[in-house]
């Protein structure tokens, strides 16, 4: 039962070690398909809805998490067998192939990563949900005693959570750097302060369970970034199991295709559509066009490397970013990185070129920083495989550049109505639609999107 809220208590180890077997992850699993199919409220009507082996129940979840956040008509019933807890073992073992899995296959800041990292604090989260109040409370105290060894439990102890926003210092009731938690302790503590009110009443106000709850979820969010990225490490030493291979790849099918269903890069201001397209040089804003000529004044670098570099590459591939609220990366919609390397670092590189003195000549490493802006890491290159190890930034604001490059803004007419640059070549792009004057021209490999 504990394992199946933390999959790495000693229950949760010992499962692996004895059941998961790296031969057998794809290998049709009755007792798991009787559990699915005897799960409360389970919708059986297709067997696509049915993991068979615990490969299998691994995509499951990771569907599941992606389906939840943006499906309006999500079905509980569709996955009704994650919330069984006859499922832990299975679960535990799904879990910790996913930990490899992403592992050795993505980099630990990439979307993958943090869409598993997310899903399986979502997952405890709707597990508490489901069960009784007293069951919750036994077994959230005893999780969180698995969690947090050390009696005297230190904020400095979260600080990496804190840090990642996990969690907040305001949550916490923190006592000469210590945090409290159980009733007792703050009864103790503070039992003296309340004159009129009962400790215990307040103790349910200030703490109570919720905030043990969230200090569950994150401290298990927490693990598993850590356990994904020790993995890292030692996969370069260890050979990898061609199962766990294979699920890799299987997880970045699963995730591109189900982040498709769900995003057709599309985004709209009021009746204008933003769609892929090819790039319209035309319809650049001042900011961008001046800086394509070349920047000889000051801020050269941040014109190219910030402005420029996230200016083109989503007005070329994903100008509906600030609408559509996704969180894409340019292989969503570039999957051979063609446009990539045809058309936005060529208008970056030429940019870069008409500065004076040239942007690479007397500063060879913002070529790294352009590929890292584009979501490559610092390389030369951009490679798919190299992805995620950087975000892929986004363009600024007209506030930023008037702030940061003020001398490059020259409003126009049509500024006025803009906040962002992308949203003006939007609508220069669709005016020159309307007028006949789009050029359908270059490269365009986004057919199979
Ligand atoms: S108002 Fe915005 S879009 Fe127009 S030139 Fe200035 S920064 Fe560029």
């Amino acid at each position: 039962m504990v394992e199946w809220l933390n999959p790495f208590s000693s229950e949760g180890q010992d499962t692996v070690r004895e059941k998961g077997d790296l031969d057998n992850v794809f290998t049709r699993n009755n007792d798991l398909i009787n559990i699915v199919a005897h799960s409360d409220h389970q919708n059986l009507s297709d067997d696509t809805l049915i993991p068979d082996s615990y490969g299998n129940l691994a995509l499951k979840r990771i569907q599941w998490y992606i389906e939840r956040k943006n499906n309006k008509d999500f079905k509980i019933s569709d996955f009704a067998y994650l919330l069984n807890e006859e499922i832990a073992e299975a679960d535990v073992i799904s879990f910790h192939l996913l930990c490899q899995a992403i592992a050795i296959k993505f980099n630990l800041k990439s979307r993958e990563s943090r869409l598993f990292i997310e899903s399986q604090g979502k997952l405890i989260e709707d597990r508490l949900m489901k069960m009784m109040p007293q069951n919750r409370k036994e077994i959230v105290d005893k999780v969180l005693s698995q969690l947090i060894l050390d009696d005297n439990f230190s904020w400095l102890y979260l600080k990496d959570l804190i840090a990642s926003k996990k969690l907040s210092l305001e949550d916490l009731v923190i006592d000469n750097g210590e945090i409290i938690i159980n009733r007792e302790d703050f009864v103790a503590k503070f039992g003296d302060e309340f004159k009129d009110r009962a400790p215990d009443r307040m103790y349910d106000i200030i703490i109570g369970e919720n905030i043990k709850e969230l200090l569950l979820t994150s401290l298990i969010m927490q693990n598993t970034e850590d356990y994904i990225e020790k993995i890292k490490e030692m996969s370069s030493k260890v050979e990898i199991h061609p199962a766990i291979s294979e699920l890799g790849e299987k997880i970045a099918t699963t995730i591109t295709e189900i982040s498709r269903k769900y995003s057709n890069y599309y985004g709209r201001i009021g009746e204008e559509s933003l769609k892929i397209g090819n790039l319209q040089r035309e319809a650049f804003p001042p900011c961008m066009a001046k800086t394509v000529e070349g920047v000889t004044s000051g801020g050269r670098n941040d014109a190219i490397v910030l402005m420029l570099t996230s200016f083109v590459s989503y007005a070329r591939l994903f100008p509906g970013i600030f609408i559509s609220g996704q969180e894409v990366k340019v292989s969503d919609i570039d999957p051979n990185l063609t446009i990539t390397l045809n058309e936005i670092l060529p208008i970056i590189y030429e940019a870069a070129d008409n500065c004076s003195p040239p942007l690479f000549e007397d500063q060879p490493q913002e070529r790294l920083n352009i590929i890292s802006k584009l979501g490559f890491g610092m390389n030369t290159y951009p490679k798919l495989e190299n992805e995620g190890e950087t975000k892929w930034y986004t363009p600024m604001s007209c506030e930023k550049i008037k702030m940061h490059l003020p001398q490059l803004c020259r409003p126009d007419k049509l500024c006025k109505n803009v906040v962002n640059p992308l949203f003006y070549y939007s609508r220069r792009k669709w005016e020159m639609e309307r007028e006949g004057k789009l050029k359908e021209t270059q490269t365009d490999d986004t057919s199979d999107n």
